[in-house]
């Protein structure tokens, strides 16, 4: 199926505040119609100067997400230091030698997907006394050029994990860019019920309602709130 047959979201329209009205809305009555409840918006800032995250930190949104630690580094300290409940996602690859960062700036990391990294994880985890809510991410397209563990290797993946002393809640996908993504979607829902995972991070500006209704608990949104990158 192609992608041309899913209908897309609505466009947001109008400052912050109305944005995310709109957005909170619109996502509460598409998860409604699967049966599930609201989901966490993480607002993905990746490229977003601090300026214009600013009206949406006043407007009370609180999870925010960001692809690269450096940027993160860059961006996050300072706005912190003004709203110190913000919850802060790493939705993009994780380098392992970033791990320690990772692990010192973010509330939750959406990108566990190799043995590497598992081991770097754990090793950051352990020094810093904190561990933040852990995300696998499954390659659930099976794309060569997508991050992501291989959806034969996630029970191995988990078992390293669980034996390294981390605790993975939940799974993450990015489907295919040109698929109709429902089946992706509905096919992460169910390997996270197969391995009794509680989390669903998946929806993305295109796809969100599609996410929700299917049991998303976090969809992850940068152009429906920012604009264009
Ligand atoms: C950029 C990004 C998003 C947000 O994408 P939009 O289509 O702009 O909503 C979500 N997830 C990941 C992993 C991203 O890199």
């Amino acid at each position: 199926m192609k992608k041309a047959t899913a209908p897309q979201p609505p466009a947001l329209e109008g400052p912050p505040a109305a944005r995310l009205a709109a957005l909170r809305e619109e996502l509460a009555a598409a998860a409604a119609r699967g049966g599930h409840p609201p989901p966490t918006i993480v607002a993905v800032a990746k490229t977003i100067p601090a300026e214009a995250i600013r009206p949406f930190l006043a407007a009370g949104h609180r999870v925010f997400g960001e692809n690269r630690v450096q940027e993160a580094e860059a961006k996050w300290p300072a706005l912190k230091a003004e709203w110190p409940d913000v919850e802060l996602h790493l939705v993009g690859r994780l380098q392992s030698n970033k791990a320690a960062a990772a692990v010192a700036l973010f509330d939750a990391i959406h990108a566990l997907d190799r043995s590497s990294l598992v081991a770097a994880l754990a090793t950051a985890v352990r020094k810093a006394g904190r561990q933040p809510r852990l995300f696998a991410q499954v390659n659930i397209g099976d794309e060569p050029q997508k991050g992501g563990v291989a959806i034969a290797g996630l029970p191995d993946l988990l078992a390293e994990a669980r034996a390294a002393g981390l605790q993975v809640e939940g799974l993450m996908c990015v489907p295919p860019a040109d698929r109709e993504p429902a089946p992706y979607l509905a096919l992460l829902a169910e390997l996270a019920r197969r391995h009794g995972l509680p989390l669903l991070s998946m929806g993305m500006t295109g796809d969100r309602d599609i996410a929700a209704a299917l049991g998303a608990t976090h969809v992850r949104i940068g152009t429906a709130l920012f604009g264009p990158r």
